[in-house]
């Protein structure tokens, strides 16, 4: 048995956080690969190391004054030192930092030195191995996407002969050396390249949360937790807005079939969300959870005899293509068709597509509705039980919520809800009480 665990950046946001991972950590010979993020907030109107970095070198970027800034990061990296007791100098570091800011090596460079830096300190807190990401993960320099091959085929290799190592998340290089980041939150994608580069058993993901919660915290008092949920599930859920796991993350683990467990570093005995590829595990609810966005617009086209006309659906998404618009989600009709798109994308737009929309299929109505929301109701046990669109209908309907429109996917694993952007909270309450609090 073995394990990958990532920590985020709130589990390493200073001294007393650290000794808390290294605790962890040291509970379980099997967390052998450690990823750390930068160190995160300690407070609420604290600034991460990561935006840190961003702001001063943008300012060494524009010939600014960056110096101040630089100690500033420095200084917090000396409270974790001191504080951990350790005998460590990032003082070379921070000279070869400063040198590649004054010749403008990068914002990804500059970015990357906050879990690099990390990774150096765990690691001499933990007496592991430090491997720099930049030696084993790897982008290309087509497309600047990952390079999985070749990641795959060094980092398991170095792994190999390595009981224990401490690798910073979040970067890796380009071939020249060149080093490039993942998105924001990207670290996660590490673990999950790490996890299937070494095989391992499990990928823990330790954060500040005790897993995902069925429904926005913001939203509902207190939500359920979720014990398990499938990849698919997942997917459904955090395209709709939950966040917990950077999304690309988990693509790695999923090829592998190798599970992932969200854990709580300020609660370590909690069990956490298991994500998993599939399960014979009924869920407890028939929903897994419910996830949704403001903020979006419905183009609704109407034609008689639509559903015969050979490419109908084409030509009126062509003229979205048309204006760079990609297009959310689209339920039908026999002879209407509803094309639901980001607001803020769709507004300055939105006449040269209604124009488009004519030259292509001619429709007999085209109407535009906006301030709309999207609710994704997911769940792998809504396969298994009846009624559950009935139940949401009357659910929304006891709480005076209009509904726009109800789509079901034709994997029965989620069904999609239209409503105004006013009534976006009631709504998903009304579907939280009728699926988990009055659940029987
Ligand atoms: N430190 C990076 C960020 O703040 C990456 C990460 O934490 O995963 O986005």
């Amino acid at each position: 048995m073995s394990k990958v665990v990532k920590f985020g950046g709130s589990s390493l946001a200073d001294a007393k956080q650290f000794m808390k991972v290294a605790e962890i950590i040291r509970a379980d010979e099997n967390r052998r690969y450690v990823v750390p993020s930068a160190p995160g907030k300690r407070f609420a109107k604290d600034t991460k190391v990561t935006d840190m970095l961003y702001a001063c070198y943008d300012l060494a970027e524009q010939g600014g004054e960056y110096k101040e800034a630089l100690k500033a990061i420095k200084e917090r990296y000396q409270e974790i030192i001191d504080g951990l007791g350790l005998k460590l100098s990032l003082k070379e570091e921070f000279e070869v930092i400063d040198e590649n800011f004054a010749k403008k090596a990068g914002r990804d460079y500059a970015a990357s030195r906050g879990e690099y830096l990390n990774g150096i300190v765990l690691a001499a807190y933990l007496g592991f191995e430090f491997i720099d990401a930049a030696d084993v993960i790897f982008f290309s320099d087509k497309d600047g996407t990952w390079d999985g091959e070749k990641t795959r085929q060094v980092l398991s290799r170095r792994l190999k002969g390595c009981k224990n190592a401490v690798i910073p998340g979040f970067y890796g290089s380009l071939p020249g050396g060149k080093i490039k980041t993942f998105s924001r939150g990207g670290s996660d994608i590490t673990g999950s390249i790490v996890a299937q580069a070494a095989g391992v058993d499990v990928y823990e993901n330790w954060t500040d949360v005790s897993g995902f919660l069925i429904a926005d915290p913001r939203i509902i008092d207190n939500p359920r937790k979720i014990e398990v949920i499938t990849y698919r599930e997942l997917r459904e859920l955090s395209y709709m807005g939950a966040t917990v796991l950077h999304e690309d993350a988990i693509f790695p683990v999923r090829q592998e079939g190798i599970p992932i467990n969200i854990r709580n570093t300020n609660a370590p005995d909690d069990e956490g969300t298991w994500i998993v590829g599939s399960t014979g595990q009924k869920s407890k609810y028939v929903i897994t959870g419910i996830a949704g966005k403001k903020g979006f617009c419905s183009v609704s086209v109407e034609k008689d005899m639509m559903n015969s006309e050979i490419g109908f659906g084409r030509k009126v998404l062509s003229a979205f293509e048309e204006q760079g618009i990609s297009f959310e989600h689209m339920p039908s009709g026999i002879d209407t068709l509803t094309v639901f798109v980001h607001q803020d994308e769709f507004i300055d737009k939105e006449q040269k597509v209604v124009a488009g929309i004519h030259r292509n299929v001619r429709p007999d109505t085209i109407e535009i509705e906006s301030d709309l929301a999207l609710i994704a109701v997911v769940g792998r046990g809504m396969k298994s039980t009846r009624g559950t669109a009935g139940r949401i209908f009357s659910a929304l309907a006891h709480s005076n919520v209009n509904v726009k429109m109800i789509d079901q996917g034709s994997s029965e694993l989620n069904i999609i809800i239209g409503v105004d952007n006013k009534d976006f909270e009631t709504a998903i309450r009304a579907i939280y009480d009728i699926f988990v609090l009055t659940a029987i």
